[in-house]
């Protein structure tokens, strides 16, 4: 058997190291052609001493010292900057996982979609960014996205695509994240850490975040809007705390399929890397017995209005995703770093969508271009509202568009 060549953009983060528990267990199966991180070069040089890929690259240029040394007499390249995690994406590796966080992952996404590659779609912002302009490119190069994200890849395995017009809704599940429960001036208050301390999975710190806010299910909605044939008016959002039921796909007859498994991301990866075979995984098998009781309820969006924002964004169309997601990465960094209080982010968001609204974008320069205009913006929203005084900043309303 010919073991088939992989890279991994993203290798040192939550996904990108549950991808290499994976291929780490089937070494038969498959090669690394290419490791890529931001700036944690001995997390990286080891997996690169590991899984011996062709080239290991950092995106922070002031890192490629370091990693060189770390590499030194392993035969193996190393590279730095933005443009060379573009170049390890273009390399000929069959199938790419893309799980950069951010817009950062837009470039190297969009490289490997148009070399034809089978791209395990992760990183969601590249799809909000610029959703058009990737999956053109994987249809026009015969390349493919397969969705990483357990609610795509739930709806990806019980979709007809043979019949998309005998599908009725695509419902999203969301966990609900750590602040379900919470008022809004109980969530005003809300620590880093609280905010960071999701009940279910163990994800990066900005999805984290984005899992609380319910900003991560707005960036979700748009994500499935291209990933699926549907309309918007398809498509739905159901809160289920067990996040046991990854989504579910309804019929025109009143069917409802849906895919289950226990929280473990390591499942929807493996779907995607054995596509359309299947490959064992060490993933706890799902016990419904053992879990007795599954329980859904609508989401509440005055409470999380990333949500409406995200609805928003979607409808307007063009830019208004682009913005959305520039100023909530923004946002969240700014809340991550103690500038801004948890609900300042959604806050934010809707102040810098209101203000730039939907930019026509038509290539990936003016979606790089509304990119920077939405994080300008949000970055003078935030400085405004700390030099306001604390009680007009803490609970601003948010003006959010409804469905
Ligand atoms: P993470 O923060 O744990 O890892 C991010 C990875 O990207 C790291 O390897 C980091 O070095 C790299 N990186 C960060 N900034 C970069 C930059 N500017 N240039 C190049 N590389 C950079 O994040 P994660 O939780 O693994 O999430 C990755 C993506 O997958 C996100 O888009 C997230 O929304 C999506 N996702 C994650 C999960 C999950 O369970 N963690 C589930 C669904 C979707
Ligand atoms: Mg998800």
């Amino acid at each position: 058997m010919t073991t088939r060549p992989i890279t991994i953009l993203g290798a040192t983060g939550s996904i990108g190291r549950s991808t290499l528990d994976l291929v780490g267990r089937n070494p038969d199966k498959y090669r690394c052609v290419a490791l890529t991180a931001n700036s944690n070069v001995v997390e990286l040089a080891e997996a690169a001493r590991k899984f011996r890929p062709e080239v290991a690259v950092v995106a922070e240029p002031t890192a490629y010292g370091a990693l060189k040394e770390a590499l030194a007499g392993t035969g193996i390249e190393a590279a730095a900057g933005p443009d060379a995690v573009v170049e390890a994406a273009e390399r000929p590796a069959e199938w790419v996982m893309s799980a950069i966080v951010g817009a950062a992952g837009l470039r190297p996404t969009l490289k490997a979609a148009e070399r034809g590659a089978t791209v395990a779609l992760a990183n969601k912002e590249s799809l909000v960014c610029a959703g058009d302009i990737v999956t053109r490119a994987a249809n026009d190069s015969g390349g493919r996205l397969l969705p990483v994200d357990s609610e795509h890849n739930a709806i990806h395995q019980v979709f007809d695509y043979q019949r998309p017009e005998r599908v009725a809704r695509v419902i999203l599940t969301a966990s609900g994240g750590p602040f379900r429960e919470r008022s809004r001036l109980e969530m005003a208050q809300v620590t880093r850490e609280q905010a960071l301390s999701h009940p279910v999975w163990s994800m990066g710190a900005k999805i984290s975040i984005d899992s609380a806010t319910l900003m991560n299910k707005g960036l979700e909605l748009i994500e499935a809007h291209h990933l699926f044939p549907v309309s918007v008016d398809q498509l739905d959002v159901l809160v289920h705390p067990q996040s046991v039921v990854h989504s579910l796909v309804e019929y025109v007859d009143g069917s409802v399929l849906a895919q289950l498994g226990t929280p473990d991301m390591r499942t929807p990866i493996a779907y995607t890397l054995a596509w359309p075979d299947r490959i064992e995984t060490p993933s706890k098998r799902l016990d419904l017995a053992e879990i007795g009781k599954l329980t859904f309820e609508a989401p509440d969006p005055e409470r999380f209005p990333a949500l409406n924002l995200a609805w928003s964004a979607l409808r307007a169309g063009e830019g208004a995703p682009a913005v959305l997601n520039a100023a909530n990465e923004v946002a969240v960094q700014a809340f991550l770093d103690g500038r801004i209080g948890f609900l300042d982010i959604a806050a934010i968001v809707a102040e810098v969508l209101d203000r730039l609204g939907a930019p026509k974008i038509g290539c990936l320069a003016e979606v790089m271009a509304a990119d920077a205009e939405a994080r300008a913006t949000a970055e003078a929203a935030i400085a405004a509202r700390n030099s306001a005084a604390p009680a007009v900043r803490i609970g601003a309303a948010v003006a959010a568009g409804k469905r």
